[in-house]
């Protein structure tokens, strides 16, 4: 089990270093800021929607090694995905880190799962959880800023 949890904050430190899908996307078509204040993370989330079909995905940002890994793996995991697929993935990974969930959403949601040594720690959930909720408010396409608080 340690060495798994080893795999898993290896995996968070690269995509905290050269995290994925970062920086702004031309063709967005929906796009929300999130805070959040307990740590300081801010993030923007940019999508372009075609349909219900997430055709692309980009963050800025800046925040802990958490809260980008989380982002950065979100876009990887939700591009070409529809919106229902979309919150099924939320619903699963909320579960994870709240434990009331075990992981069973087969390979797209392993990816996630390197995320879950956060559930031993609260105060980071909402670190982890803040680009999914960045990204709720995106597809609502709300114009106010989102924060965790
Ligand atoms: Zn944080």
């Amino acid at each position: 089990m340690s060495d798994l949890r080893d795999l898993y904050q290896e995996v968070i430190l690269d995509h905290y270093k050269r995290p994925r899908n970062f920086g702004t996307l031309v063709t967005a078509n929906r796009e929300a800021e999130g805070f959040n204040p307990l740590c300081g993370d801010q993030i923007t989330i940019y999508l372009q929607m075609e349909g219900d079909v997430v055709q692309d995905i980009r963050f800025q940002g800046s925040g802990c090694a958490i809260s980008t890994a989380s982002a950065s793996l979100m876009t990887e995991v939700l591009k070409g995905k529809t919106l229902e697929e979309a919150q099924a993935l939320f619903e699963k990974f909320h579960g994870l880190l709240t434990g009331t969930s075990e992981q069973d959403g087969g390979p797209e949601f392993g990816k996630l799962a390197v995320l879950s040594g956060v559930r031993e720690f609260p105060v980071r959930v909402k670190c982890a959880t803040l680009a999914w909720h960045t990204l709720q408010a995106a597809l609502k396409n709300t114009r106010q800023p989102i924060s965790t608080e």
